[in-house]
């Protein structure tokens, strides 16, 4: 554990002031002292040390001109972590609130959940401080198209793929990807999350939400318990709340929480398919606030810059951002009789929340593992587009819910293996890692 104490110490360093990347890698380490303990191999080779280190991280400039004329300035990043499984993978993040901090977090994080996904990708995150909310299709456009004209000459099919993540949607993955074939003239698979009608994956739209909710579902399984008649609260009303939601719904659970930055809405009497369909063209169409969701729905009440885990509920659901769900939070939760935590958000629980879950003996789906779906129908994503084909719902979908399982699988299997049994956050750490470590092995000093 003194090595272990010594690489974060470095760490926090060399990288002073990045709080959620030292946050992220502390999760991980925290988690990984047993394994080099019995493997001195991955010490000798630094493992560790290297895989703190991103293979590059590139930050540059975006210029554009908004519908006024006037001149803006953002800033873009591209973190590329670790690519010995395959090419670089992870989304974009366009949101004010993107620091080097944040996107560092995301790749880092991104390394073991493509790991577990047991796909050819490697790790990586990147985005903006942009922030799409209130600005116009041609200004997102002429964002986008700036931002692609640097970020062109690092990514590539077989090099970086990204993908979408907040505020990066179908209209701007269209965006970006028009901007990448104008400049290299080549129509290939560089960017996943692409509509369906130009090479895009049937369900990669719905694959966080619903892999998340897969994931819950083994998790209930192995306590004798199931998804039907169980009370949900959900954060979030972005793509991946949306599609949490559904598949919930489809499992006879009952929703009665969603929420954007401003506030959440509780819906005593639920958020059924239809209310859902409202929600999806609020967001998705009108771009609207939660907030208008009493007007369509006066049962239901809107509550001002909270957070829903207040909300007694079964199952608590997080799929909005990071750190939503602190030490109080966590612990109101389990007063409340909440028995699954499944995250679909990335690191939405603080490092005191997860110990709470811990404590109160809460099944936890940590993020790498739970909301891995995403970033796997990305990879079928990009199957598809080396194969020139297009495979159908049901494929795609059963190939999903197959690899949510098999993450399943791997924590509770490497969990045991290493002295936590039933301990998810531990297992999902160890099975992602070891898959890299080996193969950063194989491949020597580089
Ligand atoms: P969207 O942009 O579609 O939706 C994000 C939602 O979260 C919105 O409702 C947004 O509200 C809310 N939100 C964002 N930031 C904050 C904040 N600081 N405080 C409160 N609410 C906030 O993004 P996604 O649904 O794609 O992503 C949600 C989470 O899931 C993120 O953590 C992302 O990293 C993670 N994730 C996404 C994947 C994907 O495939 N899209 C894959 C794996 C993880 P508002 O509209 O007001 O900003």
């Amino acid at each position: 554990m003194d090595y272990i104490n010594q690489i974060f110490e470095h760490v926090k360093e060399r990288d002073a002031g990045q709080l959620e990347f030292h946050q992220a890698v502390w999760e991980v380490l925290e988690t990984l002292a047993p394994v080099i303990e019995r493997n001195p191999q991955f010490r000798e080779a630094r493992i560790l040390e290297r895989l703190c280190e991103p293979d590059r991280a590139i930050q540059f400039r975006v210029t554009w001109l908004d519908d006024a004329g006037q001149v803006q300035v953002n800033r873009g990043f591209r973190v590329q972590f670790n690519n010995a499984l395959g090419p670089y993978k992870g989304g974009l993040r366009f949101h004010p609130s993107v620091t080097l901090s944040i996107v560092k977090f995301l790749g880092f994080e991104q390394i073991f959940k493509n790991s577990l996904t047991t796909r050819p990708i490697g790790g990586a995150k990147g985005g903006s401080d942009f922030d799409p909310k209130g600005k116009s299709d041609t200004e997102v456009m002429r964002f986008c198209q700036s931002f692609m004209t640097e970020l062109f000459r690092h990514v590539g099919p077989n090099v970086d793929v990204p993908a979408g993540d907040i505020g990066v949607g179908g209209r701007e993955v269209g965006y970006l990807y028009g901007q990448y074939k104008r400049l290299t003239n080549r129509w290939e698979g560089v960017l996943t999350g692409k509509s369906y009608t130009w090479g895009g994956s049937l369900i990669r739209p719905e694959a966080t939400g619903y892999g998340q909710v897969y994931f819950l579902r083994e998790m209930l399984k192995a306590r004798g318990q199931s998804i039907g008649g169980k009370t949900c609260v959900v954060s979030g009303s972005g793509n991946v709340s949306q599609y949490c939601v559904e598949k919930i719904l489809h499992y006879g659970g009952k929703v009665v929480t969603m929420s954007d930055s401003s506030g959440f809405i509780h819906d005593p009497d639920g958020i059924d398919a239809e209310k859902l369909a409202w929600v999806m063209d609020l967001k998705n169409v009108r771009r609207g606030r939660i907030r208008d969701y009493v007007h369509a729905f006066p049962r239901a009440s809107f509550h001002e810059d909270k957070n829903p885990w207040a909300v007694p509920c079964d199952i608590a659901l997080p799929c909005a951002t990071q750190n939503e769900i602190d030490t109080d939070d966590a612990s109101t939760l389990v007063n409340n009789g909440c028995i699954a935590v499944s995250e679909g958000a990335n690191m939405p629980s603080t490092p005191g929340a997860i110990q709470v879950y811990a404590a109160g003996r809460v099944a936890y789906g940590p993020a790498k593992a739970a909301n891995a779906g995403g970033v796997a129908t990305s990879a079928l994503e990009m199957t598809q587009n080396a194969q020139f084909d297009a495979w159908s719902r049901e494929q795609v979908d059963a190939e999903l819910d197959r690899i949510m399982t098999n993450i399943y699988q791997q924590c509770v299997g490497a969990a045991e293996e290493y002295g936590n049994p039933g301990d998810l956050f531990v297992g999902a750490n160890i099975a992602g890692f070891l898959r890299v470590a080996n193969a950063m092995l194989d491949q020597g000093v580089v």
